[in-house]
């Protein structure tokens, strides 16, 4: 793995240190409704104002779109950030100039101050390097712990890294050394399980998939495109039939790269699709034509988890079943709990992607996976094999 600095490393006594969080949190009705991207982000603030340091927050909330909108006001969850943190946060309601320098200028080793929405300003998106510099103005330190934000070369992400000495949070460490450990350099066997609607949206991360994993597990509708690319009915299924030719590829990439494929063998078929929909499970060859896939059945379930206890580290992306919809949720249930069940005997499992972690926190088992990323975009396009500017920056 490329070496970075960590918070460990970093001299932070009486230093300023800007931190770049993802506190774009669910907000409705005035309030936050699920706290984990703040509760993960605390230790790394304590980490530094334990040390000494003077910390600023600063985070997107919301699509603003360089606009001053003031439902997305970062003042909103300062409150909670205090809470977690159990110290005092001052709000400075700009993210540049004056009255952050200010503010800066008041702070005593310890405090914790945190910024206005940083796309408030259309620069930073657009990495403008004034609006880099203008971050960076008394700051002596750069701090990135928003992984989920590290396929995204912003300014405050990307351009005002560069302009100090910087680190990973705790959290991008955490995150960076738990995608080492599943793709990077990975104990082997290693498997993928992907699933989720569509292969269209998925390419490039089965492309770089099957030149990596000794095994690839596929379910949920995109598994449908690739039966049908085998020559099989898919009847009324969800299916991409113009990326046939696509899937056939994969396959033979992934024949030319030793890695199996793994595809369901039968499948759970319902006339619509809709919650306790009537339905009956059936060998992938027979799946009636008014009928579409919902999820993968039973022994297509032992068959996967079987090749899983054969496994030392998986990578888990998509559900393999409409897992939203009962009783469809089955199979994806299932091997959630085989995967918990097996990373208690060792197995290094890693899930991510948004979708996957709503189902695996629906199947009770988000606690016992080895590591759950919370990042969405950014841990598929890290699945894809692209570099990450936010995390190349970094880089030593
Ligand atoms: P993704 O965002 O690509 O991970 O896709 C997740 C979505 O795939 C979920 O909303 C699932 O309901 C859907 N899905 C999984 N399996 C199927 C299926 N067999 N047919 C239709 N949709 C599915």
């Amino acid at each position: 793995m490329a070496k970075f600095n960590t918070i460990k490393d970093l001299d932070a006594a009486g230093k300023v240190v800007f931190v770049r969080a993802d506190l774009n949190v669910p907000f409705k009705d005035g309030k936050v409704t699920d706290t984990t991207r703040i509760d993960r982000f605390v230790p790394t603030v304590k980490a530094l104002t334990d040390k000494g340091a003077k910390v600023i927050i600063a985070s997107h909330f919301g699509r603003p779109k360089g606009q001053v909108v003031p439902e997305m006001s970062l003042g909103q969850i300062v409150a909670d950030v205090e809470k977690a943190l159990g110290q005092k946060v001052v709000f400075v309601d700009d993210c540049i100039g004056a009255k952050v320098e200010a503010a800066i200028k008041a702070m005593k080793n310890g405090d914790v101050i945190m910024l206005e929405n940083l796309r408030f300003y259309a620069e930073e998106e657009k990495n403008d390097a004034d609006f880099a510099a203008k971050l960076a103005k008394d700051v002596d330190i750069y701090v990135n712990d928003a992984f989920s934000c590290a396929h995204r070369a912003h300014a405050s992400t990307e351009g005002m890294a560069k302009l100090k000495p910087n680190a990973a949070g705790l959290l991008m460490q955490a995150e960076l050394e738990a995608l080492d450990a599943a793709l990077g350099n990975p104990v082997r066997p290693v498997a993928a399980i992907v699933g989720g609607a569509k292969v269209s949206t998925k390419l490039d991360l089965l492309g770089n998939l099957v030149a990596k994993v000794d095994k690839l597990i596929i379910g949920g509708g995109m598994a449908n495109t690739f039966l049908f690319a085998k020559g099989i009915d898919v009847g009324n299924s969800l299916c991409e039939k113009e990326m046939a030719d696509t899937a056939r590829e994969i396959m033979k990439k992934a024949e030319a790269a030793k890695c199996e494929i793994i595809l369901p063998v039968d499948v759970v078929v319902a006339k619509e699709f809709a919650e306790n929909a009537e339905n009956k499970t059936v060998d992938v060859n027979a799946v009636p034509a008014d009928m579409m896939i919902l999820d993968i059945g039973p022994k297509s379930v032992a068959e996967i988890n079987k090749k899983l206890a054969e496994c030392k580290t998986v990578i888990w992306n998509g559900p393999v079943g409409a897992f939203e919809i009962k009783p469809f949720n089955k199979a994806t249930f299932a091997i959630a709990e085989e995967v918990a069940a097996l990373t208690a005997k060792g197995l290094k499992s890693i899930g991510g992607g948004g979708d996957t972690v709503s189902a695996l926190k629906k199947a009770g088992v988000a606690e016992k996976l080895s590591y759950l990323s919370a990042a969405g975009g950014a841990f598929l396009e890290w699945m894809e094999g692209k570099i990450l500017p936010g995390v190349k920056v970094l880089e030593k």
